[in-house]
């Protein structure tokens, strides 16, 4: 019923059914989601909302799947996917607004060919801009909050909703959206206009800081925990003696203890096991409590 409902509305190519979230995650982990859908503007995503609540269908909201986590037994239900589709920017003269599908890195490059800085922090960021303002996602020093100026997002019966930066409760790794499980459409960025050849270098630097710290080489979520107040998650577990320890395929990175790896094949249960390993020991070794930060997407 549900599904025919949602058929009537996507096209053939934003309609996804049994799809492997695998493929929609970085950590290249995950079952196959019920139905996927790609909106693509938000009326869809409104009708999309007022299905699954008319027929009690769960539904979960992906980005880019880089910070998630999916069950080896997928996902009963629908996956609402906010990336392609819903990817427009305008970048005026004196303010920029971005659809939430956007990836971050893309944007940071529209950003830079306008030479507006503030965002190159976000450009190594492997998420789309509605992730990363749900997460408020931040690096070297800025977070989202830093450059949102106000959030469009779509509540649970189908309103579109304006909050303000003051409104969005943004603090390390979260925000207003955590709580309430509205889906973010569009928000306007506050940037100053810079120099593009001090933009570049400066995107240039962090990126190349990134590969040098972090292994981009393998399947993960980036930092499995949140930083504990006052400690580094990744010293924390070095210091345990956790570098490379292993849970089936997933691995403590060897390059950043802060990292759980997928080495090839990983499960789901893999990597859940080997991060409670690790805050287990990490406990045991230095009395600090590690909190995930990755979002695990469970079977309802
Ligand atoms: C190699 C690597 C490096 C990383 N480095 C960093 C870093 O430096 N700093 C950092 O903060 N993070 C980092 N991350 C983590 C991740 O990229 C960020 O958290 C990012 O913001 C997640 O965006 P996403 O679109 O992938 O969201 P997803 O992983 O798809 O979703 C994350 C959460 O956001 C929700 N969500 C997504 N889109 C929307 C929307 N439109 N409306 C409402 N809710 C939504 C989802 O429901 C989910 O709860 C890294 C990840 C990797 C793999």
């Amino acid at each position: 019923m549900w599904i025919k409902a949602l058929k009537e509305i996507y096209k053939d190519q934003y309609f996804l059914e049994n799809e492997p979230m695998s493929n929609h995650t970085t950590f290249k982990i995950g079952g196959a989601a019920q139905i996927m859908v790609i909106p693509q503007n938000s009326d869809q995503i409104i009708q999309t909302i007022e299905i699954c609540t008319r027929n009690e269908v769960p539904f979960y909201v992906l980005g880019n799947g880089s910070n998630i986590l999916v069950e080896d037994a997928g996902i009963q239900g629908l996956v609402i996917k906010i990336e392609h589709g819903m990817e427009t920017v305008y970048i005026g003269e004196d303010h920029i607004i971005a659809e939430a599908g956007v990836k971050l890195n893309d944007l940071a490059h529209q950003l830079l060919n306008a030479s507006y800085t503030g965002f190159e922090f976000a450009s190594g960021i492997p998420g789309t801009l509605g992730g990363g303002i749900f997460m408020n996602a931040g690096a070297y020093g800025s977070e989202m909050k830093d450059v949102i100026e106000w959030v469009e997002a779509i509540s649970m019966d189908g309103k579109i909703i304006r909050f303000e930066l003051k409104d969005l409760a943004f603090s390390y790794r979260t925000s207003i959206f955590k709580a309430k499980g509205y889906i973010i459409i569009r928000c306007g960025l506050k940037l100053k206009k810079g120099n593009i050849s001090d933009i570049r270098d400066k995107m240039e630097e962090l990126k190349a800081r990134r590969s040098l710290k972090q292994p981009l080489e393998y399947p993960s979520a980036g930092s499995t925990f949140k930083r504990p107040e006052g400690y580094f998650a990744g010293q924390l577990i070095e210091q345990a003696g956790l570098r490379g320890l292993k849970f089936g395929s997933a691995q403590v990175s060897e390059k950043h203890c802060g990292f759980i790896i997928n080495l090839g094949g990983a499960t789901c249960s893999e990597i859940i096991t080997l991060s409670k390993m690790v805050e287990k020991i990490v406990f045991d070794a230095s009395g600090v409590k590690l909190e995930r930060e990755i979002k695990i997407f469970t079977v309802e």
